[in-house]
């Protein structure tokens, strides 16, 4: 009786693809990625133009950005997302390619799946694939951390990015504020602080011993130019504890008005007090401080900011070597950090806090200056790629040859590697090498050249020499170490690591299990804006908030 009945276990408002389908669906989806990103792509890479739901408009051809900018609502490419997000973290660059590679692994993969070959098999070749690739990046690596290279890897990062007219000055700063700060081997890029000002031209940029603020004291009447400052931190008010609107106060006489007021004012005297008492000259205060503090401040010749970003405070905790204190009550001297020179001074019309001779003589700003708030974004962004690549090449003093040269050798010794595999995971391990074609590939389709040729001379000037990579400007194959094209060995390994990564997570999916309206919302950790800013995905709509796939 019962047999022909359809049995539910889910709720009937469930959308659920099945194997296939969902693999389909899902490197579909990653496919459409690719193609968003891989025009942007090298140096003849384009722009994207993105708009946000403020109507802000930001143009840039920085894969981590576009991608970060974008609202992703397709679950396999939200993961790609952020498997390419983690390389922006781990070595800022290489984002573009890591989304790339993967999107052309898993291209291969389906056609290997349609023939009939076990994703097993191929989710091994790839394991394998990707495991004697490392193995070959490590031997074609060079050594090399000197400041010459350490300027090429910076101009290679930069390149294409809105900053080439000022690519050597701009590499210049990057490589002597890595080394500025440079510590064991390490390099932690958080202590250089980028400070944008619009106006004037971006070779007026220029490396700045300490910490630069865009802020000023408090009040006009506090000195602008203090010698060995002790320096407070605090993230405490030094105002009255708001009064909400709900509080009544009862006052009856004029004489209780008095009262009230003066208590106020003591309160705020007490605070002051207390850094006064500290021995503090200059106070960078997190939170506000109101005008009565200010007064007080001002009397007691004590130079005071307010508001200042979380960021600033923990880079003059470093620089300075003050301790941020959250209760006004724990600033004590020992508390206390010091530097030798704090003074205000304006670039173009900004005013801006000079934090010099620090106690930690390692910090370190870099002040960036364009002629419009566009141009030095752009060339920010482009600045972090440096720093990252510049910063991974001092921690591990090895390099790669760029303009697709290592790629290729890359193809041509797994190839080799391939064939010494016997049985179908030989096929995976080819495909894998022929999915790294794509980046050359798209070097060079960039650039409106002609691929099928330059490909295949490509790979006949590798038999001659490892270095040969394509000149994007000129058309012409040649060696790219002597061009000065050359990229950390970190941040290649990064790549490939993060991109089968990615294939591998997608491939093992095969079956989607949505909640009702799960396919169009945007995830549980978006605004809900729907305007996603990707174009409509067929056949797979998105499919945020399912955490069991994940
Ligand atoms: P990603 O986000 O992956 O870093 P990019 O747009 O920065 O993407 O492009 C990086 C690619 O551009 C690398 O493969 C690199 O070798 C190549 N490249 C950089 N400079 C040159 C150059 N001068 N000539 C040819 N290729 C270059
Ligand atoms: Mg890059």
């Amino acid at each position: 009786m019962m047999a022909n009945q359809p049995i539910f276990i889910l709720p009937q408002s469930t959308e659920r693809y099945s194997g296939r389908d969902a693999l389909r669906m899902n490197i579909t989806a990653a496919k459409i990625l690719e193609n968003i990103v891989r025009t942007t792509l090298g140096p003849k890479g384009m722009d994207k133009m993105l708009v946000d739901s403020m109507g802000d408009v930001t143009v840039t051809n920085d894969g981590a950005t576009i991608l970060r900018e974008m609202d992703i609502a397709q679950p396999a490419a939200r993961m790609l997302v952020e498997i390419a997000k983690k390389q922006e973290d781990i070595v800022g660059d290489g984002t573009t390619s890591v989304v790339v590679i993967a999107g052309e692994l898993l291209q291969k993969a389906q056609n290997l799946l349609e023939d009939g070959i076990a994703t097993s098999v191929v989710v091994r070749g790839f394991r394998n694939a990707s495991a004697k690739a490392l193995e070959i990046l490590n031997n074609i690596s060079v050594d090399a951390r000197d400041k010459d290279t350490l300027k090429k890897v910076a101009m290679t990062a930069m390149t294409g990015k809105g900053s080439d007219f000022a690519k050597e000055h701009l590499a210049d700063l990057v490589v002597d504020a890595a080394l500025r700060i440079e510590e064991d081997g390490k390099v932690d890029k958080d202590s250089i602080n980028i400070q944008r000002i619009s106006g004037d031209s971006v070779e007026d940029s220029f490396l700045a011993e300490g910490i630069i603020m865009d802020k000023t004291p408090v009040s006009k009447n506090m000195s602008r130019d203090i010698k060995d400052a002790k320096v407070a931190l605090i993230k405490y008010p030094i105002q009255l504890k708001e009064i909400t609107t709900d509080a009544k106060i009862d006052i009856t006489s004029p004489d209780q008005f008095e009262a009230f007021l003066n208590n106020e004012e003591e309160m705020i005297k007490d605070l002051v007090d207390k850094v006064v008492e500290s021995g503090a000259n200059v106070l960078f205060c997190q939170k506000g401080i109101d005008d009565m503090a200010e007064h007080y401040l001002n009397k007691a010749g004590i130079v005071a900011y307010k508001r200042v970003k979380k960021s600033d405070m923990e880079r003059l905790n470093k620089a300075t070597g003050a301790k941020i204190v959250t209760d006004i009550e724990d600033l004590t001297p020992e508390v206390l950090g010091s530097a030798g020179h704090i003074y205000v001074e304006k670039i173009f019309d900004h005013e801006l806090t000079f934090i010099e001779e620090c106690g930690n003589p390692k910090a370190t700003s870099i002040v960036l200056r364009g002629s419009t708030r566009y141009v030095t974004e752009q060339i920010s962004r482009a600045l972090d790629d440096a720093l990252g690549v510049v910063a991974a090449t001092i921690e591990d003093g090895k390099v790669l040859i760029g303009g697709g040269a290592t790629e290729i050798e890359l193809v041509k010794q797994l190839r080799d590697y391939g064939d010494s595999v016997m049985g179908r995971e030989q096929l995976a391990i080819l495909a894998y090498a022929e999915a790294l074609e794509i980046i050359p590939r798209t070097l060079i389709e960039n650039a409106g050249l002609d691929t099928i040729n330059l490909i295949a001379d490509l790979k006949a000037a590798h038999e001659e020499s490892p270095a040969m990579g394509i000149n994007v400007f000129t058309g012409k194959i040649v060696d790219m170490k002597e061009e000065g094209v050359l990229e950390p060995l970190k941040v290649k390994i990064q790549a490939l690591q993060a991109s089968t990564e990615a294939a591998e997570m997608i491939l093992r999916i095969d079956d989607m299990i949505a909640a009702k309206n799960g396919l169009n919302s945007t995830g549980p950790d978006e605004s809900g804006n729907d305007n996603s800013g990707m174009p409509p995905m067929p056949p797979a709509p998105g499919m945020g908030g399912m955490p069991p796939m994940m």
